[in-house]
């Protein structure tokens, strides 16, 4: 028989679908024929390839390696000013200065009041509202009261923006100095 026959039945052998009589000619033609042979090995490859076991675990060293990359990343900016305690401390602070002022303060921190109420409309900080809203929380006072926090609050936007000015101009002055090192 000729290799035109035994071609196109090699995948069928490799697969182990055929009868055994016919297992045994191509055997025995494959012993003799080179090229059927080398036919044969590659359909063995390409099924060993694709239904072999996969082997996906990771490389031995995989966890060293990545701790590695890890270690020689640069370290992340981290803030060491816990934002939120110190925002409430503050908080806390202001009401308290106010209340102090306004329970032993007398003439002298109604007057004081009176005039951050004063600077505050100046400012043209939304003092109606602050009113409206706390309503007589401080009874007569609550006008007073609202004005100095209104003033306060208006403090507070200039210092914020002052703070968040000096550290971006902090951090761009950083940046070019980093810029400029040799890495
Ligand atoms: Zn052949």
């Amino acid at each position: 028989m000729r290799c035109s026959y035994f071609k196109p039945r090699l995948d069928a052998y490799v697969d182990g679908d055929l009868e055994p009589r016919e297992r045994a000619l191509i055997a025995v033609h494959v012993g003799s024929c080179p090229e059927c042979a080398g036919l044969l090995e590659e359909l063995r490859v390409i099924d060993a390839l694709l239904l072999g076991p996969r082997r996906l675990e990771p490389a031995a060293n995989f966890t060293y390696k990545v701790m590695a990359d890890v270690r020689a990343l640069p370290q992340p900016h981290v803030h060491r000013i816990p934002t939120l305690p110190v925002l409430v401390t503050y908080i806390v602070f202001a009401w308290a200065t106010i209340g102090a002022f306004l329970w032993w303060g007398g003439s002298t921190a109604r007057a004081m009041l009176a005039m951050l109420g004063a600077s505050a409309r100046q400012f043209g900080f939304a003092a109606g509202v602050l009113t409206t809203s706390a309503g007589h929380l401080f009874g007569a006072q609550t006008p007073e009261v609202t004005r100095a926090m209104g003033a306060i609050l208006g403090g507070d936007v200039l210092l914020a923006g002052a703070v968040a000015g000096l550290y971006a101009l902090r951090r761009a002055r950083r940046n070019a100095q980093r810029a400029s090192e040799p890495s």
